[in-house]
C-alpha cells in the first residue's frame, strides 16, 4: 500500500510503498477513504510523543470501509463503512468496564502506538469496542473530522464542561477542535467568545456561532470584559502553557476550565494559577476524546443540522500532499480541517 512515511523526526516525510497491514484476531483493517491532518500528527512527526517508533505512519482521524476482519470479531464485516475514536480501547480494563474507554489503561492509538491512517489501509484494534458505523450517505471527509476533533469538542463542552444555555464560554484556539467547540457550545445555547491569533480563524469562529472573536494578545482582559467578569466555562483547545494559563485566568468565580489541547512536555509545563483556583473555587478538568458508544448523540446532532460538519473541512488533498500538509500544521497557515483522500 501507499503511505506517508516518517523516517526521521522533523525531517520531510515521503510517500512510500510499504507492506499491507493484517488484522489482529480482535481487530480489523480499514481501507481509508479520508483522514484528517491534526496537530497531534504534527507533534508525532516532530518527535514530541514517546509512543512513536520510527519508521512511522501518522494519522488517527479516519473514515473508510472494513477490508479485512480478525477471527474473533463478532459485529463487523467486510464492506461496513466506519470511523473510530482516536483512542482504541481494550474493552476489558476497569476504565472500559465503567464506560470510560477514552481513558482506557491498555489503549492503543493508530498513528501513535502503531501505524496510522495516512495510508491506503490501517489496522484498528478491538473492533467490537471501537468501531462506529457511519450513517447511510455520510461523507468520508466529514466522518474523518468526527473521530478526534469534533468528538473531543463535543464531549468537552457537553459532558465535561457541562455547558448550559445562557452561559458564557471562552474557547482558546479556533483550529479544528476549537471551531468544533464553538459550534457545539453555540448549539447548546451558550454565548461564545473565541480566541485565536489568526484573523482567518477568528472570522471562521464567528460563522460557527461565536458572538465575539478576539486576538490572542490581551485575550484574558478581552474575555473578562465581554463576559462581564469572566466565562463560566473556558476551554484550552490549543494545548500550550500560555493558552492553558490564559484559559484559567479567563474564568469568573466558580468557573470550569477544560483542558482539551495536549500540552506536550516539549512545549514546556504550564503554570496554572492555583491561587485563583482556590480563591474562586475554579474547577480544572481534563477531556480526552470520546468513547465509541457515545457517538450516537453526536451523530444525532449532526443529522439535525445543528452542527456545521461539512463547513469544518476546509481543504481536501490527495495522500501525496500529506508530507506538505503535515509541515503546514506547525505554521498554522490554514483555518479549519484539512483532509487527505488516499
Ligand atoms: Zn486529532
Ligand atoms: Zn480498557
Amino acid at each position: 500500500m501507499r503511505a506517508v512515511l516518517v523516517e526521521q523526526f522533523g525531517a520531510p516525510a515521503r510517500l512510500a510503498d510499504v507492506e499491507d497491514p493484517t488484522p489482529a484476531p480482535h481487530g480489523v483493517v480499514v481501507a481509508v477513504e479520508a483522514t484528517g491532518v491534526c496537530r497531534s500528527d504534527w507533534h508525532a512527526w516532530q518527535g514530541h510523543d514517546d509512543d512513536v517508533v520510527l519508521p512511522h505512519v501518522p494519522g488517527h482521524e479516519l473514515a473508510g470501509t472494513v477490508a479485512a476482519v480478525g477471527a474473533d470479531v463478532r459485529n463487523w464485516h467486510v464492506g461496513d463503512r466506519v470511523t473510530t475514536p482516536f483512542v482504541t480501547a481494550c474493552g476489558t480494563c476497569p476504565e472500559c468496564a465503567a464506560g470510560a474507554q477514552q481513558v482506557c489503561r491498555a489503549q492503543t492509538q493508530p498513528g501513535f502506538t502503531g501505524w496510522g491512517s495516512f495510508a491506503e489501509l490501517v489496522a484498528l484494534d478491538h473492533a467490537d469496542v471501537n468501531l462506529v458505523a457511519l450513517p447511510e450517505g455520510f461523507s468520508a471527509s466529514s466522518a474523518a473530522a468526527l473521530g478526534c476533533r469534533v468528538a473531543t469538542a463535543f464531549r468537552a463542552v457537553t459532558d465535561v464542561g457541562a455547558v448550559r444555555a445562557g452561559e458564557f464560554v471562552a474557547v482558546h484556539g479556533a483550529g479544528g477542535v476549537g471551531l468544533s467547540a464553538v459550534a457545539v457550545a453555540a448549539a447548546a445555547g451558550a454565548r461564545v467568545v473565541a480566541v485565536d491569533p489568526s484573523p482567518a480563524a477568528r472570522e471562521l469562529a464567528l460563522t460557527f456561532g461565536a458572538e465575539h472573536a478576539v486576538a490572542a494578545e490581551g485575550a484574558v482582559e478581552a474575555v473578562r470584559e465581554l463576559t462581564g467578569g469572566g466565562a463560566h466555562v473556558s476551554l484550552d483547545a490549543v494545548g500550550l502553557p500560555a493558552t492553558c494559563e490564559g484559559s484559567v485566568r479567563s474564568l469568573r468565580r466558580r468557573g470550569r476550565h477544560v483542558q482539551v489541547g495536549l500540552l506536550p512536555a516539549a512545549a514546556g509545563r504550564p503554570s496554572v494559577p492555583m491561587d485563583l483556583v482556590i480563591a474562586g473555587e475554579l474547577q480544572v478538568l481534563g477531556s480526552h476524546g470520546m468513547a465509541a458508544h457515545d457517538y450516537p448523540r453526536l451523530l444525532a446532532l449532526v443529522a439535525l443540522g445543528r452542527f456545521p460538519l461539512a463547513e469544518l473541512v476546509t481543504r481536501e488533498l490527495l495522500l501525496e500532499a500529506g508530507p506538505r500538509a503535515l509541515a503546514e500544521v506547525g505554521a498554522a497557515t490554514t483555518a479549519g480541517i484539512t483532509v487527505l483522500r488516499p
